[in-house]
């Protein structure tokens, strides 16, 4: 491990320990002492940017709006839109201390004797992002019919939570993705959605990364969580990108998600022709890629093949 420094080359597949390892060594990933929460150093922060901009040049051509969120959202989203239920093992909610003045000093004395005060704490009505297309679609909701053609909003780089603290450096508990969400017609929507899979496969064929295509299914919770999971990939609703990152399996490094009339029974979006819009979103794991192509190509960007700078840095000569 110690021979894994900046510029090393790596020789896969990695155990997950030791990428993770050698990401601290090298100052890419900055540990916090918790499972799954780093920072971005230097070198992170210049490919996570570049890795974002090859998205954004990608998207163009779609004319999106763009939008952004703060990362916590009113939790009643989560609750309308069935996520808690589905996912109770993966939310995050926020809460917050609400009492007196002697409660205070109670909850400051058991801080101090490290033990438990969440006692002293209470739910707000605040949950953490579990996924950037969520705030999305009351806000559309709220503007009224939506053009029969279809809308495309680009979500941006969102910071998301997922409450699964882990070793492996591609699967943190705060991570971002990039999504962009598209509403119209069932076909028109579906179609987009499978244009974004092969478009998204190829561009991260061209960063060097060995690209496999799957149908997916999200990670419910139990035995009832089972069959939807079943069902979800009967019906091809989702699809996701696979690569090498560590050994033994892949690692999902994008997701192309039809929701069919989910969102729309959920928060009455409807089409200027008077029917529920369609809805499906694409998410790019924007830290899982950059891990992905440090796995692939060696800790220092410097020194990456020139065609996949010329991709990632493109204009930069080098
Ligand atoms: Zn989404």
């Amino acid at each position: 491990v110690s021979s894994l420094t900046a510029g090393a080359t790596l020789a896969p597949p990695l155990q997950q320990g030791e990428l993770h390892d050698a990401l601290v060594a090298a100052g890419i990933y900055l540990e916090t002492g918790v499972p799954g929460l780093v920072g971005h150093g230097q070198v992170m922060v210049r490919l996570f940017r570049a890795v974002d901009d090859l998205v954004t040049r990608a998207a163009a051509v779609e004319g999106a709006e763009a939008m952004a969120f703060p990362p916590v959202l009113p939790r009643r989203l989560l609750e309308l839109g069935g996520y808690v239920g589905s996912f109770p093992h993966l939310t995050g909610t926020v809460w917050a201390f609400q009492g007196d003045e002697a409660a205070a000093r109670r909850q400051s004395s058991l801080v101090a004797a490290g033990d438990d005060w969440s006692g002293s704490q209470a739910m707000t009505d605040l949950a953490l992002v579990p996924a950037a297309c969520h705030p999305v679609y009351p806000v559309l909701a709220a503007r009224g019919p939506l053009p029969t053609a279809g809308l495309t909003i680009d979500a941006g780089a969102a910071n998301v939570f997922r409450h699964e603290p882990s070793g492996d450096p591609a699967r943190l508990q705060c991570f971002h993705t990039r999504e962009i969400v598209r509403l119209g017609a069932a076909a028109a929507v579906v179609a987009w959605r499978d244009t974004w899979r092969d478009r998204a496969g190829a561009l991260l064929t061209c960063l060097g990364l060995d690209v496999r295509t799957e149908r997916a299914s999200d990670p419910f919770f139990g035995r009832a969580g089972q069959m939807l999971a079943t069902s979800q990939r009967e019906q091809a609703l989702k699809f996701e990108l696979l690569v090498p990152v560590t050994a033994p399996e892949r690692t999902a490094v994008a997701s192309f998600n039809a929701h069919g009339q989910h969102f729309s029974e959920v928060y009455g979006l409807v089409l200027d022709d008077g029917t529920p819009a369609h809805t499906a979103c694409l998410g790019f794991g924007l830290e899982r890629i950059c891990v992905a192509l440090l796995a692939r190509h060696g800790l220092s960007p410097a020194q990456w093949p020139a065609d996949v700078r010329a991709v990632l840095w493109p204009g930069s000569g080098r």
